[in-house]
């Protein structure tokens, strides 16, 4: 099994770069993200407990996410493997994983994470807002996802250098060029 976390702050160019190497690699796509705007959509009692905590660029809860998760590894048993995009985010949500994973016999085997400078992140969130319309891509709310990013998030970074398994690579460049390096790290370590 193949087992990827995709990690870097908002606007790093997580999603667009976990479709493809999910394609190529054949790894089922988790973008925690998208999960949470679905329930949002449909109105769930969980879209409805985290939908005010999204508009403000706040974290949901770990032990939502963690349940998440678990439901995640559930329904996919047959699984080549998982390419996690925007999760974990938070300590305890990086212990549960590793967790989860033990529980399971597999392991994480690459933390990959693209370095992008904020200036062109809050670029590309800004036209993502004009072309998109997310309600969390307003300049106040991408502010504070930053703020949250480098608070909560960034310092796992340290957590997986300990382990052995980050990598990063500059997330600036044409699509094309970052996925082929992603790639090549993914083939030197898989
Ligand atoms: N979010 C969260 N935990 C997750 C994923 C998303 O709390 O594991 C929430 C959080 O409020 C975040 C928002 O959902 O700001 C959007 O997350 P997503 O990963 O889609 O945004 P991106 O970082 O890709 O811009
Ligand atoms: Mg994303």
């Amino acid at each position: 099994m193949l087992n990827l976390v995709f990690f870097g702050p908002p606007g790093g160019g997580k999603g667009t770069q976990a479709a493809k190497v999910a394609e190529q690699y054949n790894l089922v796509h988790v973008s925690t993200g998208d999960i949470l705007r679905a329930e949002i959509k449909r109105e769930s009692e969980l879209g409805l407990k985290i939908k005010d905590i999204i508009n403000k660029g706040e974290l949901v809860p770990d032990d939502l996410l963690i349940k998440i998760l678990e439901n995640v590894f559930d329904s996919h048993n047959e699984a080549d493997g998982f390419i996690f995009d925007g999760f974990p985010r938070t300590l305890p949500q990086a212990e549960a994983l590793d967790e989860m994973m033990t529980r399971r016999s597999c392991q994480l085997k690459q933390v990959l994470s693209l370095d992008v400078p904020v200036e062109e992140l809050l670029e590309r969130l800004l036209k993502r807002a004009r072309e998109q319309g997310r309600t969390d891509d307003t300049e106040d709310v991408i502010k504070n996802r930053l703020r949250v990013y480098h608070k909560h998030t960034q310092p796992l970074v340290d957590y997986y250098r300990r382990k052995g398994i980050y990598s990063e690579i500059y997330g600036v460049g044409s699509v094309e060029e970052i996925f082929q390096e992603l790639c090549q790290i993914i083939d030197q370590n898989k």
